[in-house]
């Protein structure tokens, strides 16, 4: 005989805010079931080991089967199983109660978001189901079988049953509307999201009868590598753990593998995975787990953002998550839990500079994105590894960024003009060529900033360095070591200026050490930032003003100086628009004036 009960808390309004609230995610209705079943095991084998309960004669499992005809997806364990009472008040009241407070809470947290969505447990079933049944047999031999089932609203009905094995086994009568759930490509994608490292076999329509050599393929991995112990765990075994946790089938560049009991539980394994294009920030995948349940992927407020560019998982079951994600953040416990992460991938970065720096100069590229992002987001990341981020020159060797510092320049003679020590830059080889080739003549050395990220990350440096270094692309200035004191003239300035006076730049010059170029461009420093930053944030392009340095040195500048008239001019125009050519493309109009001023300084000097 069943008999009926109300449900006593008043559930009639909770139904429609809880499925409001959850709709996007109902999904993890799965999870919560499976979750309940594979706990129920660990229950019993406790029980066995306690000596309370006899050893299972058959392996633990979950099974979850999808019944189309039915339009019921069924979730059935062999776990501790449950008497009357107890589904009376683990399921009536306690799931019941436990959806109401998880309603509460969510109020409270202005709707913004539970982390993992825990606490809705059973109830979270009727986010899909029209009505649920329970079968269940408590392990104790005195135990009967028990039925019990509800639409989820005020009522429900419990009573005996024939079941005769211990268990639980969860029947859910999905909505029309939900038959999606029946289908059993989608029931293994969700299983392998959420239920891929749960402790025990999950298996989904599992064949009853199966052929010689036949056998039922669990969706799960109930040992996920990050589990064992680091020190037995092989290369071979990581790459293939990374390649079927990421679906990456290139290989990582190595890993980290995070395991700590104390003051917090923690395991883990962060891959860095080989970066597949250079020019932007490739997010990566951090996917949070809790005693092996799967919470979500990347969430900020317990990773740091810019691991996020890694891949990998983490296991740390005392994460509070039935709390809104403002709490999160401001959490000690998970702030504690960011920090040891950071502190963790920043050791392991320097133990390969120190121990094998030619394999950290090859993973290089890489990990330089991630090394600087790190360092512009987390200050503290950017205090352990700043002496190993490492910079390319011109002559193709590494060198650390720090070593391009100087001393520090004192308040008393910064008050007197001593500026910071320059660092020399290049941001595309091709481009600044001539400028390179200079450099390299005297002697000078220049690094090579041409990802991205670079301005960004140079302009960081200078922020947190200001009295030691100020970084200057290769043709911002004329360095002291390519020029001799004293070769302005200041006449052959003027010649210049009247001749280009309508082109708008500023004209100087200086005996360079180089004397077959005769005349460079150079854009200050801060003038061609500006202008970057302004074509950057879109607000217009405004071109960095232009200074044209005439090279006394030069016998080119020497000729013209010594000519006069037209032919001068054209050789002055000329001379201009070489230096431009190595500093940039020419307009079209420019390219025009370029063309035709070359073929006039071609016919006059073939009738010499
Ligand atoms: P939670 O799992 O968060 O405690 P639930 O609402 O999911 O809350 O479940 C309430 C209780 O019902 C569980 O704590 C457990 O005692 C019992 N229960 C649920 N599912 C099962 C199951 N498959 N086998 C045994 N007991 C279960």
């Amino acid at each position: 005989m069943e008999k009926q009960g109300k449900i006593r808390i008043s559930s009639e309004n909770m139904m429609p805010i809880i499925k409001k609230w959850l709709y996007s995610d109902k999904d993890i209705f799965l999870r919560e079931i499976v979750a309940n079943a594979t706990d129920a095991i660990t229950k019993y084998q406790k029980l066995v080991t306690a000596g309370e309960a006899p050893a299972s004669e058959e392996p633990y499992c979950v099974t979850v089967t999808t019944d189309k005809t039915a339009g019921t997806l069924t979730v059935e364990d062999n776990g501790i199983g449950m008497t009357e009472e107890e589904v009376e008040k683990y399921i009536t009241q306690i799931a019941f109660s436990g959806a109401a407070d998880f309603a509460a809470k969510y109020e409270k947290a202005g709707g913004e978001g539970i982390i993992g969505h825990f606490g809705l447990g059973f109830y979270s079933a009727y986010m899909v189901s029209a009505n649920i049944e329970i079968f269940t047999k408590s392990y104790l031999d005195s135990a009967k079988g028990v039925h019990w089932q509800s639409d989820g609203e005020s009522t429900y009905t419990i009573g005996e049953n024939d079941r005769m094995t211990r268990g639980t086994k969860i029947v859910m009568h999905l909505f029309k509307e939900e038959k999606e759930f029946l289908e059993e490509r989608a029931i293994r994608s969700l299983l392998k999201k959420y239920c891929s490292f749960m402790p025990y076999e999950i298996y989904l329509n599992p064949k009853a009868e199966l052929k010689k050599d036949e056998k039922n393929e669990p969706v799960n991995n109930p040992e996920p590598l990050y589990l064992k112990d680091p020190k037995s765990c092989t290369e071979e075994e990581y790459k293939k753990f990374y390649r079927e946790t990421f679906a990456d089938f290139s290989d990582p560049l190595f890993q980290i593998h995070l395991n700590m009991e104390y003051p917090f539980r923690l395991k883990g394994i962060l891959y860095f995975p080989k970066v597949k294009k250079q020019v932007e920030l490739e997010r990566g995948q951090v996917k949070l787990y809790c005693n092996q349940v799967f919470i979500a992927d990347n969430i900020k407020e317990v990773i740091p953002e810019f691991l996020m560019l890694l891949n990998g998982v983490i296991d740390c079951p005392d994460i509070p998550l039935n709390v809104s994600r403002s709490f999160l953040q401001n959490d000690s416990q998970v702030q504690k839990i960011a920090k040891h992460i950071t502190k963790k991938v920043a050791d392991k970065l320097t133990e390969l500079y120190r121990n094998d720096r030619p394999r950290y100069e090859t993973c290089w590229n890489d990990l330089a994105n991630f090394i600087k992002f790190g360092c512009i987001k987390d200050d503290s990341f950017y205090d352990k590894v700043k002496d190993i981020v490492i910079y390319k020159n011109i002559s193709g060797e590494y060198r650390p960024l720090v070593s391009y510092f100087g001393e520090e320049v004192s308040e008393e003679d910064a008050k007197n003009g001593k500026e910071a020590q320059a660092a020399y830059y290049v941001s595309d080889e091709g481009k600044q060529a001539q400028y390179i080739k200079m450099f390299k003549e005297a002697g000078l050395d220049a690094i090579l900033c041409d990802t991205y990220i670079d301005p960004h990350f140079i302009s960081f440096i200078e922020y947190k360095n200001p009295t030691k270094v100020r970084f200057l692309r290769i043709d911002a200035e004329i360095d002291k070591s390519l020029k001799d004191e004293g070769g302005r003239d200041e006449e052959l300035e003027k010649i210049f200026e009247e001749t280009l006076k309508e082109k708008g730049i500023k004209i100087s010059s200086e005996r360079l050490k180089n004397s077959s170029v005769p005349a460079v461009v150079n854009v200050s420093e801060f003038m061609r930032r500006m202008s970057e930053m302004n074509k950057f944030y879109q607000m217009g392009d405004s071109p960095a003003d232009i200074t044209l340095i005439v090279n006394t040195s030069s016998p080119a500048v020497a000729a013209v100086k010594s000519a006069s008239g037209e032919r001068r001019a054209a050789a002055i125009l000329q001379i201009y628009y070489l230096a431009l050519l190595a500093y940039r493309q020419l307009s079209p109009e420019e390219l025009n004036e370029f063309t035709e001023n070359q073929t006039k300084l071609i016919e006059n000097y073939l009738k010499i």
